[in-house]
């Protein structure tokens, strides 16, 4: 009998591989529906979510137990549009001139802890450099700790459009970009470009469909390519497995962007009741970035923080931009959520819950927008944005229940991602 029992315990311990971790829940939130349930345990393993069981479940002496009793328990959130490159402030412009690729990464992997720290296990970046592929890599190979990253690499734009790496530069500096550098004037062009992301390990496609407040350019309205260029960008990204994204504030390249088959319309700042429609009917979604506009219009009062042609924009659009996600809510426009932090200081990303309720949009549809919509939007439908069986271990927990209190996101006091705790 004593045999039997260590040969048992033998084969056990050569068939439970690596020790798994108990998470004690107090309540866990099911983003679906928004209703909580209390007193659970999830189990980890590995970088997956073994099982949920109902009240709190012991291990054996080789798991780990965490203590969650008093917290609320949710899937780790997703930013759909962030630039974790850079985080804009009065040194931002002349920085082009003085910064090496280097100096960028070493930011870079600062921002992108800040924004895990704050509970944003997953993030879309929707342009920079190019360094924001290498960060990926260096995060998903433990070098650096940052949320999972989806990545443009540098952005689409046309020549003196809004990711025109050279505008505003002085004559001589300025160069020809062309598809490589991410700007495209033809169809051939538009080809060539998203090869070229295709080629750098890019993940996704942006395009600055039309102006934008950052660059320095006089107009954040005007459509920047042709319909024929957008089609062609698309039915390339198609090819290739890439969703492509299309900032946009002005309604015409909005409209223009939609019918070339974009998958998501960032900003949407003066989105046209003609235009939700045609979001609806294409099926795609908008990503509202409440927090960006409301910082620069808020920075754009401050003297001499942001250059006058970028200012003017920044008043123009700012305020404009929160009315026009509330009208698009109610008219029933699909909705991801993302932040475009890096415009305003990264790890304040959960601000935007708060912004989206001040437009009328429940706490309980912003957080499954947050979690569950976000993994569709970037095919993980199956392995981000929920707490089950089989889905990524990324998992976050707050002191209130975000449903009736969205500010508590604001304050996440724990994070595991792919099964690691990195806050506790
Ligand atoms: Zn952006």
């Amino acid at each position: 009998m004593k045999y039997l029992v260590l040969l048992i315990s033998l084969l056990t311990s050569l068939f439970v591989t690596a020790q798994d971790t108990y998470l004690h829940c107090g309540s866990i939130v099911d983003t679906d529906t928004g209703k909580t349930s209390k007193e659970k345990t999830i189990i980890v393993s590995n970088n997956k979510i073994k099982s949920l069981q109902n009240g709190y479940v012991l291990g054996t002496d080789a798991d780990t137990i965490i203590d969650l009793k008093d917290k609320i328990v949710l899937p780790g959130l997703i930013d759909m549009h962030v630039h974790l490159e850079s985080e804009y402030n009065q040194q931002s412009y002349i920085k082009r001139f003085t910064s090496n690729e280097a100096d960028v990464a070493f930011e870079a992997a600062v921002n992108a802890k800040k924004t895990l720290m704050a509970g944003f296990t997953t993030v879309r970046d929707l342009g920079g450099s190019g360094v924001n592929i290498s960060l990926r890599k260096a995060v998903d190979r433990g070098l650096t700790a940052g949320p999972r990253i989806f990545t443009s690499g540098k952005a689409l734009a046309t020549t003196g459009g809004h990711a025109d790496p050279t505008n505003g530069f002085r004559k001589e500096l300025m160069g020809n970009p062309g598809p490589k550098e991410g700007v495209v004037n033809s169809v051939d062009d538009a080809k060539k470009a998203v090869r070229q992301r295709y080629k750098n390990g890019a993940d996704v496609i942006k395009i600055t469909a039309t102006g934008g407040v950052m660059s320095l350019a006089k107009s954040g309205h005007n459509p920047q390519f042709t319909l024929e260029e957008i089609k062609a960008i698309t039915s390339t990204a198609k090819n290739y497995g890439f969703s492509v994204a299309a900032h946009a504030h002005g309604d015409e390249g909005m409209k223009l962007a939609i019918k070339g088959g974009v998958n998501t319309i960032e900003h949407g700042s003066f989105m046209s009741e003609e235009t939700m429609v045609l979001m609806k009917e294409y099926n795609c979604y908008l990503i509202p970035t409440i927090s960006a506009g409301r910082h620069v219009a808020e920075k754009a009062k401050q003297p001499g923080f942001l250059p006058p042609v970028v200012a003017r924009k920044a008043l123009e659009i700012g305020p404009k931009h929160q009315a026009t996600m509330a009208k698009a809510y109610k008219k029933g426009v699909p909705m991801g959520f993302g932040t475009d932090a890096g415009v305003f200081p990264h790890g304040l990303n959960a601000n935007e819950f708060e912004y989206l309720l001040d437009s009328g949009i429940p706490s309980k549809e912003s957080l499954k927008q947050a979690t569950i919509i976000n993994a569709k939007l970037l095919d993980m439908a199956n392995e981000l944005g929920q707490l089950k069986e089989g889905f990524m271990a990324d998992i976050i927990a707050v002191d209130e229940n975000p449903i009736d209190n969205v500010k508590t996101l604001q304050n996440v006091t724990f994070v595991m991602k792919n099964g690691m705790i990195y806050k506790k």
